[in-house]
């Protein structure tokens, strides 16, 4: 399997499965790939995807971004961030949890965003649940 994080028309970043890099090419020219946050079937790759998707359980440095890679994979978790504390809420380190309850219905669905290790996002893309993982900032470790 082969993790792509994706973004669409409206900026909107996520990530997705696909067993081959052919079965990207086709789903997205199927128009299978919908952004989960708007709908638009007008997707594609984020330009420094493995970065963003990277648990912060993991330290592999030897995969580090070029400096320029870092300062975009900056800016655009900054931006992601801020557009999600605008629309969503922040649970933290019960971001698995919150998934699983709405994706069980045992809460109401409604847009979140927190913390997942890499393992824990492992798990929910095992049981069928689209998740984004997202990184706590550089800035938040100082
Ligand atoms: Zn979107």
């Amino acid at each position: 399997m082969i993790r792509f994080a994706l973004t669409c028309d409206q900026g909107h970043g996520f990530d997705a499965w696909f067993s081959s890099g052919d079965s990207y090419d086709e789903q997205i020219e199927a128009g299978a790939i919908v952004c989960p946050a708007c709908g638009s079937a007008d997707v594609e790759k984020a330009p420094m995807a493995p970065a963003v998707l990277r648990g912060k359980a993991k330290s592999e440095t030897a995969e580090k971004p070029a400096e320029d890679g870092q300062k975009q994979t900056y800016a655009f978790l900054k931006d992601m961030r801020e557009h999600l504390k605008a629309n969503a809420d922040d649970v933290g380190k019960a971001f698995p949890e919150e998934v699983r309850k709405m994706h069980y219905g045992e809460s109401e669905a409604r847009s979140i965003y927190g913390e997942a290790s890499a393992e824990e996002a492992e798990e929910l893309h095992e049981e069928g649940i689209p998740a984004v993982p997202l990184p706590p900032l550089p800035e938040e470790h100082n």
